[in-house]
């Protein structure tokens, strides 16, 4: 079985909102969900970015946004800001229920602050894994925080999730529409991109709007990387990327990970599991036509999304790369999207 690295899966968001059922969660295929450790080695899964993820107030209407999502055209308006000191909060708790999982299986499971770490894991078996920020919202202005939590293992953030945040502002949900949505980066935001270049911090691209992905473009001196996000070509969501921006990824020497949620999958924009995995390859194929052959890596949303019913969960990934052999990926290929690539991506971010 070829191991795959993923580039998103939200289990700490899903850990956080069930106290209560931690370990069973973790450590018993309860088969709820999308992601445990049982299932991670059915499906070979060797290791990926653990997203910590700020939920919205609980006034946010997140059933009736799925609701909507099924239903296309939709545009679904967006929570407000979240003040760091609330959302330092939750990030602490989530940080804490990683560092859980490693202390619950050592020998399974180990976070990983460097590639040697990362090699030295999937070397024995261990699953890899980064912490990674989905969203800003800890950080405070200073930018006191992203020190102390760099310090504590924190690899790889994202300025938003789609929320707006201090520095910048994500796409809302909405079907058809380009990631053309409103402004770039705010001045805390260019102070953010500056900062993590000088910590080797990955900046992760998915979600934020077009502005502010040509800011970090111009800002950045690290590959541009967009850790779950599809082909806009293929289905015209915001959250998908243009060719233009493909191809400045592909300048950079960056990255994109396939998301699997069918929303970003499907041409119409369902958000309905009832479909083959035909759109995953379409998507592969035109990435790779526009990126080349080693900056396309896989970006489930494992316990963030609907899945494709052929995949359902963590397990379900050895039939996507079945269906890759299928289309007549050489297996030198299908080893690159599943992990190879995303491990020399991250060689040229951390260590650059
Ligand atoms: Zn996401």
């Amino acid at each position: 079985m070829i191991p795959v690295f993923d580039g998103h899966n939200d289990i700490l968001y899903r850990l956080n909102a069930t106290p209560d059922r931690r370990r069973e969660i973790w450590l018993g295929d309860d088969g709820k969900g999308q992601l445990d450790l049982p299932r991670m080695k059915a499906g070979g899964f060797a290791g990926g970015f653990f997203a910590i993820y700020i939920p919205s107030p609980s006034d946010f209407d997140a059933p009736a946004m799925l609701a909507a999502m099924d239903n296309p055209p939709y545009d679904f308006p967006l929570p407000d800001l979240i003040d760091h000191h609330a959302a330092q909060t939750v990030a602490l708790a989530q940080i804490g229920h990683l560092m859980w999982m490693e202390r619950t299986a050592p020998a399974d499971f180990r976070i990983c602050r460097t590639t040697a770490e990362l090699h030295a894991a999937m070397a024995t078996g261990q699953i890899a894994a980064i912490m990674h920020m989905e969203g800003a919202e800890p950080i405070d202005p200073d930018l006191d925080a992203l020190h102390a939590f760099h310090a504590v293992g924190l690899r790889s953030i994202g300025p938003v999730w789609s929320r707006p945040t201090i520095f910048g502002n994500g796409v809302p949900f909405r079907f058809p529409s380009t990631g053309d949505t409103g402004p770039g980066l705010t001045e805390a935001g260019k102070r953010l991109i500056r900062e993590c270049n000088a910590l080797k911090m990955m900046i992760d691209l998915s979600h934020l709007n077009e502005a502010g992905f040509n800011d970090v473009a111009a800002l950045s001196d690290a590959p541009l990387v967009a850790t779950h996000s599809n082909a806009h070509a293929i289905c015209p969501t915001s959250r998908n990327l243009t060719d233009r921006q493909l191809a400045m990824i592909r300048d950079s020497g960056g990255m994109v990970g396939l998301n699997f949620a069918t929303c970003f999958l499907r041409p119409d924009g369902r958000e309905s599991a009832d479909m083959s995995m035909d759109p995953m390859l379409h998507h592969l194929d035109h990435m790779i036509s526009y990126l080349g052959e080693d900056h396309v890596g896989l970006g489930s949303d494992f316990d963030g999304a609907t899945m494709p019913q052929d995949i359902k969960d963590v397990a379900g990934l050895p039939k996507l790369l079945t269906a890759m052999k299928d289309r007549g990926y050489p297996d030198a290929l299908i080893r690159k999207l599943a992990h190879e690539n995303w491990l020399s991506l991250l060689g040229r971010t951390w260590a650059a």
